[in-house]
Order: C-alpha cells, then sequence, then structure tokens
C-alpha cells in the first residue's frame, strides 16, 4: 500500500443555493418564452438537471466512507477582479444584474435562482481556495466540490449549466497570483469543456486536454483538429469518442497522448475538469469507478513528477447521484494514496469463470 497522503476537499454550502426550479416565475421575455416553448414539446415534466442534491449525495457518501488522509475545508467566493480575467465586463454585469431573480440565461436551458449568482460566485472562489492550498503546500491535492460547474462558461456567455468558468478563473489566478506559469488543464467530464477551450484557445502557457463523447454530443465542439490557434497552436488537444467508449480507450488516451503532452509542456500545476457524467449510470460513455481511479493515478503521477504532485480537482458534470458520488470518492481514495486498480473490460472475469466452469461440459467424455 502507497503512503497516505493528505487531500483537501473544498466545500460551502452556499452552492447549494443554486435552485432554478422551472415551475417558479421566471422574468418574462423573448427566452423565456423560447425555452416554455422548448420544454411544452416534450411532453413530460422537465426538472432542472444540475440541482443541489448531487453535491448533498457526494457529501453524503464521503461521511459515510470516511477516507482516511481527506479532510474538510470551507470554500470562499471570487471578486469581480478575478473573475474578469476570464469573464468580460458586461458579461459579469449580465450576471450580477441577475442576483435574487429566476431567470434563463441561455437557449440551452441554462437558468438562475436567488442564491445562483453567489453559488457561481463561491463555486469559482472554492476553486481558487483549491489551488491556493495546493501551490502553497499546506495540502497535498485539492478537490473543489462545486456547483454550479463552469468549463460550458465562455467570456461572454452562459452555456450548460454553467454560469462563471470555475476552472480556467482557477487557472488564471495561478498564474496571476501565484507564480504559476505553465497550467495543464486535463477535462475528463463527458461533454466537450467549449467554454475552457475558447478562453484559452490562443494562450500557450495554458495546455487543455479534453476527452469527450464527439459531436453532435452537446455542446458539439472538440474535433481532433482543434488544436488551438496563433501562440497556443499545440496547447489545445482534444480527444473525441465514439458513444458507449470506456476504460479501456480512455486509459489509452491518457498512457499515449495525455502522458507525453504533459511532459513536453512541463506545467507548474495540473488542474482537472472532473465530471462524472463519463461513467455508464449517465447513459453516454462507459467509464467506470476504477476507470476514474485509474485516471486518477496517471494525473497524480504526472503531477509528481512534472510539478511537485500539485493536482486540484473541480468537479463538472455527473447527474446520476449514485455514479456522481462513488466516482468522487474513488478518485478521492486514490488522490489519498489508496491503491490505482488496473481496470478490466466489463464481464471478462465472469466470462473466464464460465470458461471454466463450462469446460467439461460438452465433450462428451
Ligand atoms: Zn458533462
Amino acid at each position: 500500500m502507497a503512503e497516505q497522503r493528505n487531500v483537501t476537499v473544498f466545500y460551502d454550502d452556499r452552492v447549494l443555493h443554486h435552485a432554478p426550479d422551472v415551475n417558479a416565475a421566471f422574468l418574462p421575455g423573448r427566452l423565456d418564452k423560447r425555452i416554455r416553448g422548448i420544454l411544452a414539446g416534450l411532453n413530460v415534466p422537465w426538472k432542472y438537471p444540475e440541482h443541489p442534491g448531487r453535491i448533498n449525495a457526494i457529501i453524503d457518501l464521503l461521511r459515510r466512507e470516511l477516507i482516511a488522509g481527506v479532510r474538510f475545508e470551507s470554500g470562499k467566493a471570487a471578486t469581480r477582479e478575478q473573475l474578469a480575467r476570464v469573464h468580460t465586463t458586461s458579461y459579469l454585469d449580465h450576471v450580477f444584474s441577475m442576483r435574487d431573480k429566476n431567470a434563463w440565461l441561455d437557449v440551452d436551458t441554462t437558468a438562475v435562482s436567488p442564491g445562483s449568482v453567489e453559488a457561481a460566485e463561491v463555486a469559482a472562489g472554492t476553486a481558487i481556495a483549491a489551488v491556493e492550498a495546493v501551490v502553497s503546500g499546506s495540502s497535498e491535492s485539492a478537490f473543489a466540490l462545486v456547483r454550479p460547474p463552469g468549463h460550458h462558461a465562455e467570456p461572454v456567455r452562459a452555456r450548460g449549466f454553467c454560469l462563471l468558468n470555475n476552472i480556467a478563473v482557477a487557472a488564471a489566478h495561478a498564474q496571476a497570483e501565484l507564480g504559476c506559469q505553465r497550467v495543464l488543464i486535463v477535462d475528463w467530464d463527458a461533454h466537450h469543456g467549449n467554454g475552457t477551450q475558447g478562453i484559452f484557445w490562443a494562450d500557450p502557457d495554458v495546455m487543455f486536454f479534453d476527452i469527450h463523447r464527439a459531436s453532435p454530443f452537446y455542446p458539439g465542439s472538440g474535433s481532433l483538429q482543434d488544436v488551438g490557434a496563433g501562440l497556443g497552436e499545440g496547447a489545445t488537444v482534444n480527444v473525441p469518442m465514439p458513444a458507449g467508449a470506456g476504460d479501456v480507450a480512455y486509459l489509452r488516451a491518457f498512457n499515449e497522448i495525455l502522458v507525453p503532452a504533459a511532459e513536453y509542456f512541463r506545467p507548474d500545476v495540473i488542474l482537472v475538469s472532473a465530471g462524472f457524467d463519463a461513467h455508464w449510470y449517465d447513459l453516454a460513455l462507459n467509464v467506470s469507478f476504477e476507470g476514474f481511479a485509474a485516471m486518477t493515478g496517471i494525473v497524480q503521477s504526472l503531477a509528481d513528477r512534472l510539478c511537485q504532485g500539485r493536482l486540484v480537482f473541480v468537479l463538472e458534470g455527473g447527474y446520476n447521484t449514485e455514479s456522481l458520488s462513488r466516482g468522487v470518492h474513488s478518485v478521492l481514495g486514490v488522490l489519498a494514496g489508496g491503491p490505482v486498480p488496473e481496470p478490466r473490460v466489463c464481464g471478462m472475469e465472469e466470462v473466464e469463470a464460465a470458461i471454466a466452469f463450462h469446460q467439461d461440459a460438452f465433450t462428451g467424455e
């Protein structure tokens, strides 16, 4: 068994106050009419999928099944100046004007409730707190348990349940305030991190590696040929996957694309946009809990070799609360020094046992 490591989970319950309820009265207007029309066409009641129960399920499991080495700390709100490193002033003005309101922000059904703006500020600030802890050395690694998620949020636009781009705010803070020149962002959420990619598209000092389900799956971006532009050409690495791709393909992408890319780039800190909707319970891809743990083992060993172990996870998506909570738990187990499993193709062990069981049945002897 490897040596125990300390991991800090950053969590602030203000992130629970973001809870859009589509039955409440929203700000009237064109966006409201349009989205109500879309939802009415579904012919089934629609609930906001990115809800506080996601975080509650994670916290419950972490309290029920404690992991030695994991401790909790509270988060904090990001300042406007910190957010303005990756979002435009006019966009921030618009988001802040939504304080205490129920409203749609985007045609893709991204919405706010009265507590959402503060929750989003706290989500971004808590990602910053996690990076500060790891860079200062007060924690070996950290996990920011936040929502609303961030990786779809663009400099000027909320999208995909994301208001502010938490991981991008944290990366920009590491560069501006913490002496990190180069930041590697690994995004394994099932959806492409269009927002993060756009923010650092022409930036040679932020490498963005994103493995995701390929277009036309939401948001439709992240093709293999999208590699960044200008000085940032080559610093964006997309690995689009077909529906149902799982552990074996993911680990091959990590070992044969991410590892050499990271070794070439030599980051000062590694951030992970950790979504758990790539788990098969979310029905888009086929990653298992052992797969998430093994991917964690790979980024942890990269961080150990390249940047004094500095490794920060920031929660993104994951909508089945069981796979979400269990996925976070399996990541934290590895961060805390637990064993890194070697995932096998699902069912192979059972097939081998069945072969052994039946092998003498049909030989006629
Ligand atoms: Zn996602």
